[in-house]
Parts: structure tokens; C-alpha cells; sequence
């Protein structure tokens, strides 16, 4: 197999034995392990407890009082399956466990009577209650840790229990099989280590036998606990590790282009801001500045919460390249938001000059375009021939820019916004934008990510951060609105006095899964209906992403133009509006969304000098959402929000399946683990200063490449 036959096993060599060679995995077993993804050894090895259940903590059930929660752990002595007379499922199960008996019923989970057949062991979770003068519990929680009339074995102290996939009904006792003789079979040779000795010792972690041993065979907790701690710290190295390997890559192969910084252009401009720079508008062009003028390719975020003035960053970043003499692209994730940025462009812009090409009669006005699909074929041929000659400095456009045919002459820098998924692919597609050098990055975000969440999705980016509003904010007030008719019809009320005060007020609709149609069906019967009862008299406008961008343009228009007062929109508002007079927000169904997201739609108000409402309309369900509208109504700190998200919802959610990584977590979590995150950016940092491909390791090299797949090839080049 591997060279390394007289050294441990490597975790490459147990990706490349099939669970069926285990003798535990009979043919059928196997199917049915395959069902769940666990196709290998290394699967079944990395199939981690879900929690363990320490016996010693257990309640007896004699002990138990009546209307305390508790886990009892027990043998099933009898089970019974019945139909109520309404025809719901009915199962009583009765269960020991040495101290007492405790009858358990369980509604509407008919398959729980051949789950928990005679013989079954398992930990119930729950609430006891009392019914016909005895103690049970109703609709617990259940973990089924063995049979041992089925061959299960009698477990130790501390139970390991593993996620079960509904369908494919592999039990726990039957991985914990499994997994005991994948162990047994590792034992001899024992598992290859790929860190240092002093690598272990300085960061307190033990080996990897003893942690993969540890994880599902713990005697102790702490056991437990310690092997938990170096498997997330292997899942957290190898991500850090392909990162920062990219970044030095990028870095050693790429050469950028060292702009101009002698400030003339963006002093001029600064000067003619109508109001002073935030510092931390000042640092973070300072910054840019700085990396722009190095010959790296500069690759950064810039994030800052709605309202926190990113918009005078990207520009003055973008007049560097320009007083230098190169072309900047700003680029948007829609049309609507592109001719906002143009406007604000012109506006801000208006008025500053750089030395006209190729002429000693001085200067030109600096030329900003806007470059969308809408975009006449005679416009686009005028500004493809400024771009070309060089006359035109700016080109706004939406992500399309990349991929279309603007030809740049010498792109200098790339303004990114709200694009969180900028990749190495779009990266190169940069390259093909100027001859000579690779232009400079800036990708900017108004969703706070918080700090380990971004070292991990963007670990080779370098990051400046708004985190002082602009003065002038006016504070705004979140309120619950629950499903109650009279609070409804309170709300209303209040946006109808804030209109009566010269006030506007933003209705944005339900998330429809799936179709942008529906949703604008959805929202143009909401329209409808507000129209004729709640908001009736009002003067409302409806906005939604099925319309010709014409009628969006014009809806726009005339809703900052004040002669709308109410603008009922789907969350097509979410970027980038900017209407200093709107005070009221209300969301329909607020809970869909998640926090991030409310933050935004939020947003929106809030912007001028009137004290603004938000109202959240909703009928909370989950937990879950009502926690996440609980910490809407606390909070106005989107950084704040978005740990809130994290930790409610989970990276992989908040940043999608796609963004690598992730998905690869087993038992990290974000923002839970932020020690090990930083604790392994500098290991690896230090690792790779010392062994710049990872000769001398082959072993994390091959688990780095094997997590990272294709896009590994050109890492570890020396
Ligand atoms: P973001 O894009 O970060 O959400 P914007 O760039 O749109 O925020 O800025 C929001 C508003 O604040 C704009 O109207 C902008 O003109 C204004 N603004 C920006 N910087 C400052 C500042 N230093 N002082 C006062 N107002 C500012
Ligand atoms: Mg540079």
C-alpha cells in the first residue's frame, strides 16, 4: 500500500480501504453504510459521536420527580403499538433500568415500535409527567445505543452516540461495531503522525491514535474532550493550511502593479467631500493606498455595516489608479445597484480633472460610464473606444464587466461589491483585463462576516473594516409584531402618522421559495390589498424583480422623488437603496429570512436625520426563528447579528454548501472554535515559512491536497 509501511497508517491509506474489507460489514451493511456516505474506513473513522451520554450522570428511575426533565437510560421491556380513536399513532413502551420501571408514550411515531423492540437499550430524554396516577414521558427525545438480544454489546461508562440517518437505519451499536474494529485494525501500526513532536507539545494535543481512540471509546469525558480537541484542530489546520498557501502562491507568481500614491487626485476629491472623513474611512483608505502601491497584487475586503460609508472608500481607491493613469471597474451584483453607484459616482466625482492624455494643455474631467446589459449598442461602442484610448477612468457595470468584452486598456483596479463569492476563477479572468500586470482587488461588504468566519472563507484576503457609522444616524426602533390582528392594524397605524408627517415607508413581502414569479405574484396581491384596506389613500408603488428595468427605473425614481409614499417591494430593496426620508420599515413574514438579511432589508431606513421604525411581522414557529427576531429586536450592531446567525444557523448555511470548506467541518464550528482558527493560522503560517512546499511533511501535504481536490496543483510549487 503506502511507503510508509513500517511508519503509522495514513489517513490517505484509510480513504483507500472500502468499509467491506472490515469483517464487521457484510454486504448488506455495507449498502446501507453507503447510504450515508461512509464508503471507507477513513469515513466510519470520521464519523463522530453526535454526544455521548455519560451512564454516571444518568437519572434512576426511581429517582425521578415528576415535572423534572432527565436522561434515563434503560432496557426495553415492552412495547405496545395502537391506534387512538382518532386514528393517531400510539405507542407505550416500558423501560428498566435496574432501579425502576417508567412507562414511556410516544404520538404520531408508529415506527417507534419496531425501533425500540424488546432488548433495546437506549437514553430517552424528557420531561416527566404524570398520567392515571403514574409517572412517564411523553414524546421523548430517544438514543438507541444497542440491543442485546441483537448481538450489541454491553457498552462502557461513557456511550457514544452517532447520527443516524433517517432512512438508512444503520443503529449505533452497529457503527459502534464497525468503528471498534476499524480501531482494533489501526492499533498495530497505529495511525501516522503528520505533525511535530514539539508541535504537539507546545499546543497540548494528543496524538492522533489516542484522538481518533478517544473520540468514540472515551473512558472519561475528559478523554473525550481532549481527543475532540486535536481532531478539530487537524480539520482547522488543514483549511489554514491550504490558505495560506494559496495566498503565498498568488503572492510569488503574481505581479502587480504599484500605483501611484501621491494622493493629488483623491486630496482633491476628499476636499471636496461635503462632509470630513470617519478614521475609520481615513485607515482604511490608508490601507488600500499602501497595498495598491506594492508590487502584490492587493486582494482585500472592505467591511462595513449598511450606512457605514463604503461607497467614498471605493472611490478614492479607484482615483488612485486613476491619478496614476490606469482604469478602475466598479462592479455591482445588479443593474439597479449599478446605477445607483453611477449616480452617486457622477455626484461625488463632479468636478475633478487628471492631466488629459497625450496633451501638455492640461486637464480632462475624470470620466466615469455605466456599462449594463441595457446599455445601447452605440453607447457601448463609445465607451469601448474610450476604454480603449484611455479616456474613460471609470466604468460601473455589474459583475458582467468580467466576463463581457469591456476592453480595459490598463484595468488597475477592480471595485467588488457585495460579492461575496469572489473566487480564484473570477480572479483570472482579471488577468485577461490588462496586458502588463494583474490588477488590484477590493471587495467590499456591507455583511458582516465575523472575523473567523473570514479568515476561513477569505484566509488569503487581507481586510479593512468600517465599524464607526458616519454621524448624523438616527437610531431605529425594532418591534415584534405577532399575528394579532389589533398589533397589525397598530402598525399600520403608526406608518400612516409617519406619512401624515411627510414621512415614507418601505412594505417589503414575503420570501417565496424557489420562483422570482411567485414572489411577484405574492407581492402584487400584497400590493393590492394594502391598496384597498390597510394603506388605502396612501399613494403606494410596487416593486418586484420580474418587472422591465425601465418600470423598476421609473418606480425608483419616483419613490425618491417623494411622490410615492409607500413602497411595497421584495427584497429587491436589500442593496443599496438610499432614501434619507424613508422612516418605516415593515417586513412581512420576517422570520424567513435570516438575520443577516433583516439587517439589510433594515437598513434601508434609518439613513436621515428622522427617528425610524422597523417592524417585524411574524408568527414564529422554531426556536430558532424566535430567537433570530428576538436578536433583531435587541440589536441595530450587524456584527453582533451576524455571530447571532452563525452560531444559530451554521456556517454552512450562512455562506452556502459551496464555499469549500465548510462543508469539510465535522466538528469545528464557527464561531464556537475561534481559538483553534487562530491557533492554526499561525502553525501553519510557521510551517510554511519553514517548509515553503511541505517537503518535510509529506504527510499534511497529501490531507491538504486531499481536502482541497483539484484546485490544489499549483500550491506547493517551490
Ligand atoms: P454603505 O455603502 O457602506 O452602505 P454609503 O457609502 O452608501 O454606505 O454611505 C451612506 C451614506 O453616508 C451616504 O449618503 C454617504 O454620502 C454618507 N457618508 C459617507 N461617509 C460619510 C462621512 N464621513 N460623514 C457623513 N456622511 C457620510
Ligand atoms: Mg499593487
Amino acid at each position: 500500500m503506502a511507503a510508509t509501511e513500517e511508519g503509522g497508517i495514513t489517513l490517505r491509506e484509510l480513504a483507500g480501504r472500502p468499509v467491506g474489507d472490515l469483517d464487521s460489514v457484510g454486504p448488506k451493511l455495507e449498502e446501507r453504510l453507503a447510504d450515508m456516505g461512509l464508503c471507507t474506513v477513513l469515513d466510519v473513522l470520521q464519523h463522530y459521536p453526535r454526544r455521548w451520554v455519560d451512564r454516571t450522570k444518568r437519572a434512576d428511575i426511581a429517582e425521578l420527580k415528576i415535572g423534572e426533565e432527565a436522561t434515563v437510560f434503560g432496557e426495553v421491556r415492552r412495547v405496545h403499538g395502537r391506534r387512538t380513536r382518532q386514528g393517531r399513532a400510539l405507542v407505550e413502551v416500558v423501560v428498566h433500568d435496574g432501579t425502576s420501571l417508567l412507562n414511556l408514550t410516544f404520538f404520531n411515531q408508529g415506527w417507534r415500535e419496531k425501533q425500540l423492540g424488546v432488548g433495546t437499550e437506549a437514553a430517552f430524554f424528557g420531561k416527566v409527567d404524570v398520567y392515571r396516577g403514574k409517572r412517564q414521558m411523553t414524546n421523548p427525545v430517544v438514543d438507541v445505543v444497542g440491543n442485546v438480544a441483537d448481538g450489541g454489546e454491553k457498552t462502557g461508562v461513557i456511550v457514544p452516540i452517532y447520527p443516524q440517518s433517517g432512512k438508512a437505519e444503520v443503529y449505533t451499536w452497529q457503527l459502534r461495531k464497525v468503528v471498534a474494529e476499524a480501531l482494533r485494525r489501526c492499533q498495530r501500526r497505529g495511525l501516522a503522525e503528520p505533525l511535530d513532536a514539539a508541535v504537539l507539545e507546545a499546543h497540548k494535543l494528543v496524538d492522533r491514535t489516542a484522538a481518533y481512540k478517544g473520540i468514540h471509546q472515551p473512558e472519561t469525558m475528559a478523554e473525550q474532550q481532549t481527543a475532540r480537541r486535536r481532531l478539530i484542530f487537524d480539520e482547522f489546520l488543514r483549511m489554514q493550511t491550504g490558505l495560506v498557501a494559496r495566498k503565498r502562491a498568488i503572492e510569488a507568481t503574481q505581479l502587480g502593479i504599484h500605483h501611484d500614491a501621491s494622493r493629488a487626485l483623491v486630496s482633491a476629491f476628499h476636499g471636496r467631500l461635503p462632509f470630513p472623513l470617519t478614521d475609520d474611512q481615513q485607515r482604511a483608505i490608508d490601507e488600500i493606498t499602501q497595498d495598491m502601491s506594492s508590487a502584490a497584487p492587493m486582494h482585500r475586503l472592505l467591511q462595513g455595516d449598511v450606512g457605514s460609508g463604503k461607497t467614498v472608500v471605493a472611490l478614492s481607491a479607484l482615483l488612485v489608479a486613476v491619478q496614476g493613469g490606469h482604469q478602475g471597474a466598479f462592479m455591482a451584483p445588479t443593474e439597479v445597484l449599478a446605477e445607483q453607484h453611477h449616480l452617486t459616482s457622477l455626484r461625488l466625482l463632479e468636478g475633478l480633472t487628471v492631466p488629459a492624455h497625450g496633451s501638455l494643455l492640461g486637464d480632462r474631467p475624470v470620466r466615469v460610464e455605466l456599462l449594463t446589459n441595457r446599455t445601447s449598442a452605440a453607447d457601448r461602442r463609445r465607451i469601448a473606444s474610450g476604454l480603449n484610448g484611455g479616456e474613460v477612468d471609470i466604468v460601473v457595470g455589474t459583475h458582467a464587466l468580467l466576463y463581457g468584452d469591456a476592453p480595459f486598456s490598463r484595468l488597475g483596479l477592480a471595485v467588488i461589491d457585495e460579492q461575496h463569492r469572489f473566487g480564484v476563477e473570477q480572479r483570472s479572468l482579471l488577468r485577461d483585463k490588462n496586458r502588463d500586470a494583474v490588477p488590484d482587488v477590493l471587495v467590499m461588504t456591507a455583511t458582516p462576516i465575523p472575523r473567523t468566519a473570514a479568515m476561513l472563507v477569505y484566509g488569503d484576503l487581507d481586510k479593512s473594516e468600517l465599524r464607526e457609522m458616519p454621524p448624523g444616524r438616527t437610531p431605529i426602533t425594532t418591534e415584534v409584531i405577532g399575528p394579532n390582528p389589533l398589533e397589525r392594524a397598530r402598525a399600520y397605524e403608526v406608518l400612516r402618522q409617519e406619512v401624515g408627517e411627510g414621512r415614507q415607508a418601505y412594505v417589503v413581502c414575503p420570501l417565496v421559495e424557489g420562483s422570482g414569479k411567485v414572489e411577484a405574484k405574492a407581492a402584487t396581491e400584497e400590493y393590492e390589498r394594502l391598496q384597498h384596506e390597510d394603506l388605502a389613500g396612501l399613494r403606494l408603488g410596487l416593486l418586484h424583480g420580474q418587472m422591465p428595468s425601465k418600470e423598476k427605473e421609473a418606480v425608483m425614481a419616483a419613490f425618491r422623488d417623494h411622490e410615492l409614499d409607500v413602497l411595497v417591494a421584495t427584497t429587491v430593496i436589500e442593496v443599496g437603496v438610499d432614501v434619507a426620508n424613508a422612516a418605516v420599515m415593515m417586513i412581512e413574514d420576517a422570520d424567513r429570512f435570516g438575520l443577516s438579511q433583516l439587517h439589510q432589508l433594515r437598513g434601508r431606513v434609518g439613513r436621515g436625520e428622522h427617528a425610524s421604525r422597523c417592524f417585524l411581522l411574524t408568527d414564529p414557529q422554531t426556536d430558532d426563528a424566535k430567537e433570530r427576531m428576538a436578536a433583531m429586536a435587541a440589536s441595530t450592531d450587524g456584527f453582533f447579528l451576524a455571530e447571532k446567525d452563525l452560531e444559530i444557523r451554521g456556517a454552512g448555511e450562512v455562506f452556502g454548501e459551496r464555499q469549500s470548506g465548510f462543508s469539510d467541518l465535522k466538528l469545528g464550528r464557527i464561531p464556537r472554535d475561534e481559538d483553534a482558527v487562530i491557533e492554526t493560522r499561525r502553525v501553519a503560517e510557521a510551517l510554511l515559512d519553514a517548509d515553503t512546499d511541505l517537503a518535510a511533511h509529506v504527510q499534511l501535504r497529501e490531507e491538504v491536497e486531499d481536502l482541497l481536490g483539484d484546485s490544489v496543483e499549483f500550491l506547493f510549487k517551490s
